[in-house]
């Protein structure tokens, strides 16, 4: 059967072909159903017409009815606006173009009586509205069946085809009555009646031209409710699944490699948390299923050794582990890490970057087929197709807020059965990311750091200051102490941020001369070897002061550094600055994180570093985090789709998202496989959007 909904746009009455173009292009909306779920941001009263007389300067918006006249073009030589009145009875305002011409010139005809709707703006003492919304009279009395007017976002663009913010609301409006009769259930009865929501025919209807205000809540609660729900839908059914479906390699033993490590060579006792976690792992990777894992701990809580140990769990059942760093950094310093820890056992390990040498890879590559590359850790170079293992049993994950879902995949290649697959990030992610983002995965988190840590003392200064901050740099040092500091990426330029860092380093030298002080400084452009060089050079003490751009900011692990000074502090994010703090604090020492600001900081700002200064706790930096930004802009989402959402946001609507989590939830573990007669209607949407997906097909 053919659905309706899968028309193309231009068929609508009211589009054609210019229009549609438009659509596709400034929209992306191709079809009616990219129309019907193009929802409106806002609405406006159509109940409240105001008076020319009444119209003030307060005024966010106003709504006028009235005859326009007088439409002409103005400027010379060439024309740059068109001005036209309206006039109703109590007076008259202006109403004012700049662009669009021809379309207005289309659309008035002069003496007809038209409602009007835009912010009134005052000029020379006289009010005018400037690219005002207008409607033909006859047209908005049409809409007897609605108190709201819908407003959609659209462009410039389409306002210069007549598809301003009003009146896309036409083409929805005749497009619903068109296809009202094919608009389906996606939700079975008893859910309905269970939620007390409206049916999704009513609400696509309501969700554009809401006949009264409680129809407009019960529209916008059905439908983000169902957006959340078929998003956790989607993961959880996925997971069980895999759970199901997907064979994994048995993890059997604790052999050797695990037993000797653990026993001679670990460095200290575990938390209780390593140690909850590695058991939590090490049954999952003991049930013949597939691990899908995502290992939360704050930045310092040691998930480097976690990560290690259960590597060498593989290598006692015969497999091979992969470990994936987003930084070539950060892959150089957990294969020395790791290489150091090892280095009394005889484990084959290896470090893959984009600039390993040809010869070296070639190495690599033989040996790791052969299976005498036990540890493969790199950057994602890993993910190339020449890489080829003998028995891949497990792949690590760091910080996978860098890596895609897509990569997660390809690493699901590199083995007949796919390997275990172990998530680690630093960043905490506040619960309902979490549980939208890595809804598919199991989590363990750990929830402790190493005993003996001091929490970092954090302070916000300006310029004022600086002297202060160098006689207590210089104090630190003496006490043998070392030093980081940080420079923001600000320009898109890097040859802009580089001359901010080559400044700073001027100003640094001058107040820390040679030979008394030593200090380096690695950024974005130098060469690996010549980063590797000067790393080494602070890591072996050499130097007592590093400066850089923002490259140390995941995972470098210098346990000796304990005093931060982040320069331009109010330009990082939080996520960014609590990683930033997280490379200090990790000895013994009292450490400290000072936050350079400039004067002048916008209200954001200032919460972003009071919350620095008011809490260690990554989780609820993770909080602010994500109220200041929204998801949007947090590492992650954009890969996962999330930020897709229609209508639903996962911040103000944390309550849906539960509700609808816990549905989902109920609903795949008492059916998991959907094969109830009441979850036909469920499993029929849930193919529809799967088969929509091309990121499950991927995984799936
Ligand atoms: P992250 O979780 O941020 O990756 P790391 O794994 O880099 O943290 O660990 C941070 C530091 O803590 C390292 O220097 C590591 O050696 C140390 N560490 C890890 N676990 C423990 C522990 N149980 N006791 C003491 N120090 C530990
Ligand atoms: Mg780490």
């Amino acid at each position: 059967m053919e659905n309706i909904l899968q028309n193309p746009i231009v068929y609508l009455k009211g589009v054609g072909p210019k229009r549609g173009e438009l659509l596709k292009k400034e929209l992306n909306i191709t079809t009616y159903e990219d129309l019907l779920s193009y929802y409106p941001f806002r609405y406006v009263d159509r109940s409240k017409i105001s008076t020319v007389k009444d119209v003030n300067e307060e005024m966010a918006y106003v709504q006028l009815r009235g005859k326009i006249f007088g439409l002409q073009s103005v400027g010379s030589p060439k024309p740059n606006r068109m001005v036209a009145y309206l006039r109703d009875s109590t007076g008259m305002i202006e109403l004012l173009w700049f662009q669009g011409f021809k379309w207005i010139k289309e659309k008035i005809r002069e003496g007809n009586e038209y409602v009007v709707f835009g912010k009134p703006s005052v000029f020379n003492n006289n009010f005018s509205i400037v690219h005002p919304e207008l409607e033909e009279a006859v047209e908005f009395d049409k809409n007897t069946n609605s108190v709201f007017h819908p407003i959609y976002s659209t462009t410039e663009k389409l306002k210069s085809v007549g598809l301003d913010a009003r009146n896309i609301g036409k083409l929805t409006r005749q497009l619903i009555s068109v296809v009202e009769n094919e608009i389906f259930e996606t939700f079975p009865s008893g859910i309905l009646t269970d939620l007390k929501m409206i049916s999704r025919k009513d609400a696509i209807a309501n969700i554009h031209w809401p006949k009264d205000e409680s129809l407009l809540e019960s529209a916008r609660y059905r439908l983000k409710f169902e957006e959340f729900f078929y998003i956790q839908l989607q993961l959880l059914y996925l997971k069980t699944y895999r759970h199901r479906a997907v064979a994994g390699h048995f993890f059997k033993n604790v052999g050797d490699y695990f037993n000797e490590f653990y026993f001679n060579h670990l460095p200290f006792e575990l938390t209780a948390a390593q140690k909850k976690v590695i058991r939590e792992i090490r049954a999952d990777l003991g049930n013949g299923r597939q691990m899908n894992r995502l290992l939360q701990g704050d930045v310092g809580s040691g998930k480097t050794v976690v990560s290690l140990l259960i590597m060498l769990l593989a290598l006692d059942n015969g497999y091979q582990a992969c470990m994936m760093a987003p930084t070539e950094i950060l892959a150089s310093q957990h294969f020395e890490t790791i290489g150091r820890l090892l280095q009394p056992m005889d484990v084959g390990i290896a470090l893959l970057t984009g600039s390993t040498k040809t010869s070296v890879r070639k190495t690599i590559f033989s040996r790791l087929r052969e299976g005498t590359l036990h540890i493969l850790i790199g950057t994602h170079a890993v993910l190339e197709n020449q890489v080829v293992f003998k028995n891949l049993g497990i792949v690590i994950i760091d910080e996978q807020h860098r890596f895609g879902v897509a990569q997660r995949a390809t690493m699901w290649g590199k083995n007949t059965i796919p390997p275990h697959i172990l998530v680690m990030t630093a960043t905490p992610i506040p619960r309902t990311l979490a549980m939208t983002l890595y809804g598919d995965l199991d989590v363990s988190v750990i929830d402790e750091l190493p005993p003996g840590r001091k929490p970092v003392k954090t302070y916000s200064y300006n310029e004022s200051k600086r002297p202060e901050v160098y006689r207590f740099i210089k104090k630190m040092i003496a006490g043998g102490n070392q030093v980081f500091i940080v420079y923001p990426l600000i320009s898109e330029s890097e040859t802009l941020d580089l001359q901010h860092l080559e400044e700073g380093y001027e100003n640094i030298c001058q107040v820390f001369p040679y030979p008394e002080y030593s200090v380096t400084y690695v950024h974005g452009k130098m060469r690996p070897d010549e980063k590797e060089l000067a790393m080494q050079k602070f890591l072996n003490r050499h130097s007592q002061i590093l400066l850089s751009t923002t490259v140390i900011e995941v995972g470098v692990d210098v346990p000796q550094a304990s005093v931060m000074i982040i320069e331009n502090a109010e330009r990082f994010g939080l996520s960014q600055l609590h990683q930033l703090r997280g490379r200090v604090g990790r000895g013994a020492e009292q450490s400290y994180c000072i936050l350079m600001t400039g004067t002048k900081l916008t209200r954001e700002a200032r919460m972003r570093l009071d919350t620095m200064v008011q809490t260690n706790n990554g989780f609820e930096i993770a909080e602010v985090d994500l109220k200041l930004r929204g998801p949007g802009d947090i590492q992650g989402t954009r890969q996962s789709g999330i930020i897709n959402l229609k209508i639903a946001d996962i911040i103000k609507d944390e309550k849906i998202l539960r509700e609808a989590r816990q549905m989902a939830t109920q609903i795949v573990s008492e059916d998991p496989e959907l094969i109830l007669k009441q979850n036909v209607i469920i499993k029929q949407r849930l193919s529809e959007i799967l088969r929509n997906n091309e990121e499950w097909a991927l995984i799936s």
